[in-house]
């Protein structure tokens, strides 16, 4: 009788993955291959919340879901971790603006930031480590990095040595130092031994956040915030990183070096998913410039679905213009893929998850809905969370 049981269940477990289609594939990102068993440890780097979000912080977060949904798909759990970088410069004199403590500020933000994402129908991360509950860590990252030889204090800084960053990631010097100016890790202070070198650790000014820590009161620098939220949540490994395409250097350059420099395990990231900038007129969105689309005004006049389905039709890596004409034409796509899921339809709907396992194809997924129809078009539209 227990046999039978057994034998049954089995029997049971295959009808309901349906077929060799539904039998679990590599998901292919950037032409690798990445398998996967059993659960996926995702890192996406989160918002620092100081601000409103607009469309390109948007779809990072967009296509970070799709990526999850499309691994449970195929029965992989994704364990995603997206972090809040609630300790940061910027954030601290934004608040000080307003006259308000940092963590008010980055509370409230994240509460905006929060009801973007769920319109959008971007999952609630299993994990949302914030910086300022990390501090311990950084410092616990700093001393590992000090004693490997890697790091070096000096006058209450602990800085992180990357003198060959620059060339691991393929870059030029002037490259590299543009883009470490730009995205302020001040190259130029005279205080470190190379331009490249980064604060672990710094000492904080006067009446902002500061923690305490073995070289004096201070604040965590964003790279280790990033390396030692990672490590807390995932240990030394990910299978996943995912974040903007301007994150690739610095920041998941030194995040990555940081890790593997204090835990001897190499690569941090078995695979990176890098989405493309959503530029105006050519020009990257930007508060500074105040060349921004908020997701907050264009949910006011355009449903979820079809904002959620203009940041997808498209390749992920691909930086693109933000255009308003576009959201009308992801609102007529739209209207066609509903049209097509109320058709009898034809064929195999595990045809729209193969795409997407090819490189997140959306635009694939979504031809393959249309000329279909049926059960096709329902799959994609459950796949995307469209519905
Ligand atoms: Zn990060």
């Amino acid at each position: 009788m227990a046999y039978t049981r057994f034998s049954s269940a089995v029997t049971d477990a295959r009808q309901r993955i349906g077929g060799a289609t539904a039998r679990p594939q590599p998901l292919v990102l950037a032409g690798e291959r990445l398998h996967v068993v059993g659960a996926a440890r995702l890192y996406v780097c989160g918002i620092t919340p100081y601000d409103v979000t607009h469309l390109g912080h948007a779809s990072t977060f967009v296509w970070a879901d799709l990526l999850a949904s499309v691994l449970g798909a195929g029965s992989v759990q994704a364990r995603t971790c997206r972090n809040v970088t609630d300790v940061d410069d910027v954030l601290t004199a934004a608040a000080r603006e307003r006259g308000w403590y940092f963590d008010e500020l980055a509370l409230a933000q994240e509460s905006v930031f929060e009801h973007s994402m769920s319109a959008l129908r971007v999952a609630t991360p299993v994990e949302e480590p914030r910086a300022r509950h990390h501090v311990h860590a950084v410092v616990q990252l700093a001393e590992g990095l000090l004693q490997a030889g890697a790091a070096y204090e000096r006058d209450g800084a602990v800085w992180f040595r990357g003198a060959d960053l620059p060339a691991a990631a393929g870059l030029s010097r002037d490259e590299a130092l543009r883009l470490s100016e730009q995205y302020g890790d001040e190259p130029g202070d005279p205080a470190k031994d190379d331009p490249f070198d980064v604060a672990l650790w710094r000492p904080s000014e006067d009446g902002a956040p500061a923690w305490a820590s073995p070289w004096g009161w201070g604040r965590p620098g964003w790279h280790a915030e990033c390396a030692a939220m990672a490590m807390t949540v995932h240990g030394a490994c990910v299978d996943l990183l995912v974040g903007g395409e301007d994150l690739i250097f610095p920041h998941h350059a030194y995040q990555a070096a940081m890790i593997e420099r204090v835990s001897g395990v190499t690569p941090f990231a078995r695979a990176a998913m890098h989405v493309g900038e959503v530029r105006i007129g050519g020009a990257k969105m930007a508060k500074s410039t105040g060349n921004l689309v908020l997701v907050d005004d264009l949910l006011g006049e355009h449903s979820p679905a079809a904002l959620r389905l203009l940041l997808l039709c498209r390749p992920y890596s691909q930086a693109w213009d933000f255009e308003a004409d576009l959201v009308d034409e992801a609102e007529a796509r739209l209207a066609r893929l509903y049209a097509a899921a109320g058709t009898p339809g034809d064929g195999d709907p595990d045809v729209v998850l193969a795409a997407l396992r090819a490189d997140l194809d959306v635009m694939q997924a979504l031809n393959l809905a249309e000329r279909h129809g049926g059960d096709v078009a329902r799959r994609a539209i459950a796949l995307l969370k469209l519905g």
